[in-house]
């Protein structure tokens, strides 16, 4: 792959004798689609600015959070002021409870919060919680499902697991694999013969609210309910992972664009990205029967030095307080234009593909065209080898794609006219890439 930023190119140099990888999260080196990644040294709005001066209209939004726009005046104005009074206590501060509320407002399946640093930590202690509620050992994960790299729920999980060709990680012990059953999404009969099989043993089902990290792929229809009334039946726990979906598809995440209508609850979901507006924040929440286990009330252990982390609190308490139900309506809008010119420009190129989207996330499938891709063998199973062409030229004309066919395309309510156009310009260069 050719590159123009020699610049990011001596930093990777150098990143790649300090660090493994020369990065410190696995997709961000590029693996899949080959080259040097970029160094970025600022973003605003829809823009991000590499180390040699490029700028990108960007659409990881760093992988989510960024749903107002990079470095948005209210929250940057937000973040100054909390830095000013300190950046960590060690005790608990006000923001922690209007975070909370805000929280708890928007998602009624909520009824206690937990604060925690990332989203990894909030499936952690919702999968313990569930095991300590329960009494029972073993969790459900659905196969191409990602929810973050706690030893237990990284078979088959997606992400850069998928990015990297990985089956799952080496460093995972036996015993704890063996508490995970792993069954292919969309399968509400596998889910009923697991229960069937192992039901009394069951603590809990782990799902993504819609799944975005073997690309996007839309829940069937009734099957987050159907998780909700087997695990029920069974007295087992529905964990919904929100980390990603979580105020980014809507006011009140993916649960409130569908479950809540459908008339079911989880009992426990996790959210992380946009609860924190770019700051390390993460949260776990639910019935509260089920969070009054967590320690100090109840059994289940959980802690965090900086655990709602008052810059953290303030950060997520403006991102949320701007994100209005009309932010979402331009997120949704933009997204369906552009998954739309993105179609376009692949059929006029006979570029064989399907848009697969969740509420205002999407991402393409090469080579799906007829079947679409509805479980993590479908996702294997698309022509991935085309996104490589097509994100390098894509990054040529100036916009940052998610550097993996796995991952979903952010936008953010900065994505104005002459940020959608400059996407939509550089489509046809990028389309006839991908055919070759
Ligand atoms: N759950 C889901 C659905 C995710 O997409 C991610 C991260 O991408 C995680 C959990 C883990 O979050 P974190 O990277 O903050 O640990």
């Amino acid at each position: 792959m050719t590159s123009n930023t020699p610049v990011s190119d001596q930093l990777f140099d150098r990143a790649q004798s300090l660090m493994p990888g020369g990065v410190n999260s696995p997709v961000r080196a590029f693996g899949s689609v080959g080259g040097t990644p970029k160094f970025m040294v600022s973003a605003k709005g829809a823009y991000l600015t590499d180390a040699d001066g490029k700028e990108y209209v960007d659409l990881v939004c760093s992988w989510g959070p960024a749903l107002l726009g990079h470095a948005h005046p209210a929250v940057l104005d937000a973040v100054h002021a909390a830095v000013d009074r300190g950046l960590s206590f060690g005790a608990s501060t006000p923001d922690e409870a209007n975070l909370a509320e805000i929280v708890k407002e928007r998602v009624s399946a909520v009824e206690r919060l937990r604060m925690v640093s990332t989203g990894t930590e909030a499936t952690m202690t919702a999968v313990r919680l569930a095991r300590g509620f329960t009494g029972r050992n073993l969790i459900i994960k659905f196969a191409g499902c990602y929810h973050g790299h706690l030893d237990g729920l990284l078979a088959a999980a997606g992400s850069g697991l998928a990015t990297l060709a990985l089956p799952g990680s080496a460093g995972v012990t036996a015993a704890t694999a063996a508490e995970t059953l792993v069954l292919p999404y969309n399968d509400l009969t596998a889910v009923e013969a697991a229960f069937a099989k192992h039901g009394n043993n069951i603590a809990a089902v782990i799902t993504e609210a819609a799944p975005a990290n073997m690309g996007v792929v839309t829940p069937g229809e009734g099957f987050n309910a159907g998780l909700s009334r087997i695990t029920a039946e069974h007295g087992a726990l529905l964990i919904l992972d929100e980390v990603l979906t979580g105020f980014r598809t809507g006011y009140a995440g993916y649960w409130g664009l569908t479950g809540r209508q459908e008339g079911w609850a989880p009992d426990l979901l996790t959210f992380g990205k946009v609860i924190g507006g770019g700051m390390p924040t993460a949260a776990l929440g639910g019935r509260a029967d089920v969070m009054d286990y967590l320690a100090p009330v109840g059994p289940v252990y959980q802690a965090g030095t900086l655990s709602g982390n008052p810059v953290a609190m303030a950060a997520g308490v403006a991102t949320l307080t701007h994100a209005t139900p009309d932010v979402y309506a331009y997120v949704d809008a933009r997204s369906l234009e552009l998954s739309a010119a993105l179609s376009s420009a692949l059929d006029a190129e006979g570029v064989d593909h399907s848009i697969q989207r969740a509420g205002n996330l999407f991402s393409v499938a090469f080579g799906t065209s007829t079947h679409g891709v509805h479980n993590y063998d479908d996702a294997q199973g698309q022509q991935a080898y085309r996104y490589a062409p097509f994100f390098h030229s894509m990054l040529d004309s100036g916009v940052y794609l998610p550097p993996s066919v796995f991952e979903a395309w952010f936008l953010s309510a900065a994505h104005d006219d002459a940020a959608m156009n400059r996407i939509v310009d550089a489509l046809p260069a990028a389309a006839k890439a991908a055919a070759a």
